[in-house]
């Protein structure tokens, strides 16, 4: 589609999440004017919502050390080790750095940071801000900080739709569609010689997820029709204990932490049964995977459609331990003081996206990407809680510190690369979600994965040629969920977020790899096999 009018900068920053707004500060304080694109308003995202926290080493007691053990043993020996290694040294300067600018976190009685502890950490190092409303105090201060400076430019509800590349494949800038009236209203173009990619998570790829309605994976997709790689997408996180709003709801639904069970709840199915009890040492408290997976088999034994969060014993402490929580379940007709939280697993997180190198280098010269959207490989076959908040707030400084040594060469923008025609139909998003959610979800096998394949196969035929923020984002969502069941078909073996009901085991024989695909020039999928060093004792 021509662009309508056009616009010159020194760096684009797509999304304005943790990610894009802590990129975007730092390549402004290099003394580069940046123009931050995003879908919605800039506070929305992913960020806003994340409750628990975010991991850094900075108790005296605790070590770079002790987090990056405990980072390689939830990522299941699939780890980029160095990658690890920068997100756990640097981790506690960037969240310093954060506070310095003005983010708000819980303090203990000595003034000191408070510090608890998730699933998978041996140690207390989850610094919180307003009980469960971390991510919300996050996205204020850097939201603020971005205002204050008038030489960061926020293009708000404007869909980022494909990178424009120059002769020799490297990135120039952004096409992009801008909602609403106004002298920039439809198609443009922004040039720049840096493109930085912080476009959040998938999770509309799936049925019912946490993630916000903007996450439908357009940074990825792109990426993917620029020819840069992706790794890792089969793996996905689901989050166990998501608020079940009913069988029709799709979409975003309310996150019901684990923090939660940390303070005594447990989960029951109808008859009042413990079914976590005696499937782990820890039971309700076990990894989110396993009780995501002991959920999803219990559903299906009793052909229920959820189980049962009875949190009741936290009492009188819900409205102030967790505010947010209790406000959600009050606002979905449910006082969990008294009642059972109706709850099912959900698409949380995900762990791969457009490969990039250390310094957020992607495999397209000139472009960037960082946080949810990027994989840098720290989360390997599965996240360790609230890494991810901190791999935003890392590698986003470290675009920074890279663009700093000098800007990408400008070139002319010649145009995108060619990619498949037309946009996937408006009333393609159900099924795709609904075949997704069913054969690529929590649990996987041959058969399932194959059903969904097939389904996809058969949306791709239904393409429409109205381009508008639906059928760019169905497309989106289509060509992220086509790579990541191709991925998930072929891991044959269950490690970490990716469980196959067929491959039980982990085969470290054949699968100690990381899979990374790019686009071939017709549209095929090149998927290339990349060796994980062994990582003694993981
Ligand atoms: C309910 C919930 C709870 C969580 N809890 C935690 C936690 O406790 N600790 C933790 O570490 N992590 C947590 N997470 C995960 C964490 O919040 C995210 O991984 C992280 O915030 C992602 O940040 P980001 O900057 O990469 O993306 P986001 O914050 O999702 O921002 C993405 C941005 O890109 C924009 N965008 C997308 N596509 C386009 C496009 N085509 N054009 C223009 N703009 C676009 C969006 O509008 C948005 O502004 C949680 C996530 C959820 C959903």
């Amino acid at each position: 589609m021509p662009a309508g009018w056009t616009q010159s900068t020194d760096v684009i920053v797509v999304g304005s999440g943790v990610a894009g707004l802590t990129a975007a500060m730092h390549a402004r304080r290099a003394g580069y004017r940046v123009v931050i694109v995003t879908k919605s308003t800039v506070d929305q995202g992913s960020t806003k919502w994340a409750q628990g926290g975010i991991a850094a080493a900075l108790d005296p007691e605790d070590s770079p050390a002790e987090h990056l053990h405990d980072t390689l043993v939830a990522g299941a020996g699939l780890c980029d080790r160095g990658a690890v290694d920068v997100l756990v040294t640097q981790g506690p300067e960037s969240v310093r750095r954060l506070i310095a600018l003005g983010a708000e976190f819980d303090r203990d009685d000595s003034g000191a940071i408070a510090l608890t502890r998730e699933g998978g950490h041996l140690r207390d190092r989850i610094a919180h801000a307003g009980g469960d409303a971390t991510g919300a105090e996050i996205s204020r201060a850097l939201v603020d900080a971005v205002s204050l400076d008038s030489g960061i430019e926020v293009i708000e509800h404007a869909l980022v739709i494909d990178l424009l590349l120059d002769t020799d494949g490297s990135a120039q800038g952004v096409t992009l569609h801008v909602m609403g009236e106004g002298e920039r209203g439809g198609v443009g173009a922004i040039l720049a010689p840096a493109v930085v990619l912080a476009t959040g998570g998938i999770g509309q790829v799936f049925s019912q997820s946490t993630n916000p309605r903007v996450a439908t994976g357009d940074g990825v997709a792109a990426a993917l029709r620029a020819g840069a790689e992706v790794a890792d997408l089969e793996f996905v996180q689901f989050h166990p204990t998501v608020m079940w709003c009913g069988p029709d709801s799709v979409g975003q639904q309310p996150l019901v932490s684990e923090a939660v069970r940390g303070e005594g709840a447990t989960l029951v199915d109808s008859t009042g049964v413990r079914f976590m009890v005696g499937q782990h040492p820890l039971a309700e408290l076990a990894p989110r995977d396993v009780v995501a997976k002991a959920i999803m088999r219990r559903m299906r034994e009793t052909g229920e459609p959820h189980m049962w969060l009875d949190a009741r014993s936290i009492g009188d402490q819900w409205p102030t331990r967790f505010p947010t929580i209790f406000e959600s379940c009050l606002d979905h007709g449910v006082d969990p003081r008294s009642a059972l939280i109706p709850v099912a697993p959900a698409q949380h997180y995900h762990s791969g996206g457009i490969r990039t190198d250390l310094d957020g280098r992607t495999s397209v010269p000139g472009l960037f990407a960082c946080g949810e959207c990027a994989c840098t490989g720290v989360h390997g076959a599965n996240r360790l809680a609230s890494n991810s908040l901190l791999e935003g707030l890392v590698f986003a400084e470290r675009i920074g510190a890279i663009l700093a040594d000098g800007l990408p060469e400008r070139a002319e923008a010649v145009g995108v690369r060619p990619g498949p025609s037309g946009l996937l139909a408006a009333q393609s998003r159900a099924p795709m979600q609904a075949a997704m959610t069913d054969g690529v979800g929590v649990l996987r096998s041959a058969e399932s994965v194959a059903r969904a394949i097939a389904i996809l196969a058969e949306l791709g035929q239904h393409v429409d040629d109205d381009p508008c923020t639906e059928t760019w984002e169905n497309s989106n969502l289509h060509a992220v969920a086509t790579v990541l069941a191709a991925n998930a078909q072929a891991r044959l073996e269950t490690r970490g977020s990716h469980w196959r009901d067929d491959y039980p085991d982990r085969d470290d024989v054949n699968w100690q790899v990381r899979l990374s695909t790019r686009l071939g020039p017709n549209g095929e999928l090149i998927t290339e096999r990349l060796r994980v060093e062994a990582q003694e004792g993981i």
